[in-house]
């Protein structure tokens, strides 16, 4: 399978003439398929299309730009278990995950295109009574969307659908990772009738990223993925006076009280911490948890972390399975071991996966690591692998220090039945997204999404929130010709 970039409404391949190749992280001799490696004149042309598109798209009225999204969300339900089976085969997640999230598209394509006729404005009284002041939403103009591979039909959809029902063109660079499920989202707006140039599809790394986000027609960047990445973009959209949105890396906390439920909260921290082998951003990496439970909580939860089926996501009793990339594997079992050093107890888990039958792939064996302390690099830093680490605190006051006593802020959870700590967990964490006995990833689209400190910048992507990174607000004056 060799596969072309889409701009302009045409498949071409990359001008550079070079392709990169995918392959499946359960089984690396599957080839998934090659993809172009674009550079800058690839995006060109793509800028160059949404540019010519943009006057076009931007006069439609909503409810016909939102025609083309009821479209998209019908044909990727209806391609939904092969675009699942895609995704698990390139990214590694299993697949009623892969299903899951790809019914999560479906759902955002049909929200925003609802949106459309919410946008609205604001009447603002004037000082002058013959004068009518209100706001318009204008669109932003062309956006670039830079997207991870970690849910490579969720992500792109989120930013997809709110930049077009909102008036943008879109030059989409999803993951050298996950290229394939971002060819198939392009064909379901291929097939959807956008006008041409309205969306474009540049594959390939981190040459054709920083191509888009130096593109002089380019008037927003949104993106995610790592910090370090989204820091020099920053800088870059700084520097020549573009938008930029960016969603990162997360350390995200459970917090449990000893007035838990500590089955809830056990299956919770487990699941936040090992679904989709802890590679959300969302993962729940550290348990933050209070002397007098502590010693009950760790053992259920290593009880429970030691049953948990490894297997490629094709295997049904699968858990959880193969990480990114050997790269990906290596980084984490050099963390696992650096905190061994520091003076981490790994009480399972934490090596490479060393059954027959995961010998071609990139697996780690999930860990749970106690005897956590805050000043641990394993406590400070995302991991982004199946690895929980577990501190152990005298109360909750200690609990809240050492919770937000880290550069990220994305989400995190408390497991109380005490109404006034709930609150109060509520109020003094630093994360952008908090839930009380719920698992720290799982968010609806119809809610904001994003966090706080090093995790985000200051904007935020999902529900009504999406419209303020896509569109800019015009105030207009009316007043009657003559004196
Ligand atoms: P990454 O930063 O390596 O890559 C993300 C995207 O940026 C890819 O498309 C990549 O090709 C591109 N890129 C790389 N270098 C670039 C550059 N210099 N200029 C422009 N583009 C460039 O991240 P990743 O490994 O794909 O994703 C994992 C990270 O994403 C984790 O840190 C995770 O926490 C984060 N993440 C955050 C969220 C969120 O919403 N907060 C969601 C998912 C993942």
């Amino acid at each position: 399978m060799n596969l072309a970039n889409y701009i302009n409404g045409e498949w071409i391949p990359a001008r550079t003439g070079v392709t990169f190749e995918r392959r499946n992280p359960a089984d690396t001799r599957d080839l998934v398929g090659r993809f172009p490696e674009s550079g800058a004149e690839d995006v060109s042309a793509a800028v160059e299309a949404a540019r010519a598109a943009l006057p076009t798209w931007r006069r439609l009225a909503p409810d016909a730009r939102a025609q083309f999204l009821y479209k998209a969300a019908d044909l990727l339900a209806a391609r939904k278990d092969a675009v699942a089976a895609a995704l698990t085969r390139e990214e590694g997640k299993s697949l009623p995950e892969a299903a899951g999230e790809t019914g999560r598209g479906v759902v955002l394509l049909r929200y925003y295109a609802g949106e459309g006729l919410r946008v609205g404005g604001d009447v603002i009284p004037s000082t002058n009574p013959n004068t009518l002041l209100f706001t318009e939403r204008m669109p932003l103009g062309v956006v670039g969307l830079i997207t991870p591979w970690n849910f490579p039909v969720a992500i792109p959809l989120w930013k997809i659908a709110p930049a077009l029902i909102y008036g943008n063109c879109v030059i989409l660079k999803p993951s050298e990772l996950a290229p394939h499920t971002a060819h198939l989202l392009a064909e379901v707006l291929h097939e959807a009738g956008l006008p041409k140039g309205v969306f474009n599809l540049v594959q390939g790394g981190r040459a054709a990223g920083e191509a888009l986000v130096n593109a002089p027609g380019v008037d927003g960047i949104s993106f995610t993925g790592s910090t370090a990445t989204g820091k020099s973009i920053a800088r870059a959209c700084v520097e020549r006076g573009a938008k930029y949105q960016l969603e990162m890396g997360g350390k995200n906390p459970v917090v449990v009280l000893e007035d838990a439920d500590l089955s809830q909260a056990v299956e919770l921290t487990v699941q936040g911490a090992m679904r989709s082998a802890g590679e959300k951003c969302t993962a729940t990496s550290r348990a933050i948890v209070v002397d007098r439970v502590a010693d009950e909580f760790t053992r259920r939860v290593v009880g429970r972390v030691r049953d948990l089926h490894l297997g490629p996501g094709t295997d049904p009793d699968a858990y959880l399975g193969p990480l990114i990339s050997e790269k990906a594997r290596d980084n984490v079992l050099t963390n696992i071991e650096k905190a061994k050093q520091e003076g981490a107890h790994v009480l399972c888990g934490g090596q490479a996966g060393h059954r027959p039958d995961l010998a071609h792939g990139h697996y780690v064996w999930p860990a749970v690591l106690d005897h956590v302390t805050p000043g641990m690099t394993i406590a400070q830093e995302e991991v982004f692998g199946p690895v929980l680490a577990i501190l152990r605190v005298p109360d909750f006051d200690a609990a809240l220090k050492v919770a937000n006593d880290v550069a990220y802020g994305l989400s995190a959870s408390v497991f109380t039945r005490d109404l006034g700590n709930a609150m109060r967990f509520a109020r003094e964490i630093e994360a952008g997204m908090v839930r009380v006995n719920g698992e720290t990833a799982g968010v609806e689209p119809q809610a904001p999404f994003g966090g706080v400190k090093a995790s985000s910048s200051f904007s935020r992507e999902q529900g009504q929130a999406a419209k303020d990174f896509y569109t800019q607000i015009k105030t207009i004056a009316f007043d009657k010709a003559g004196a």
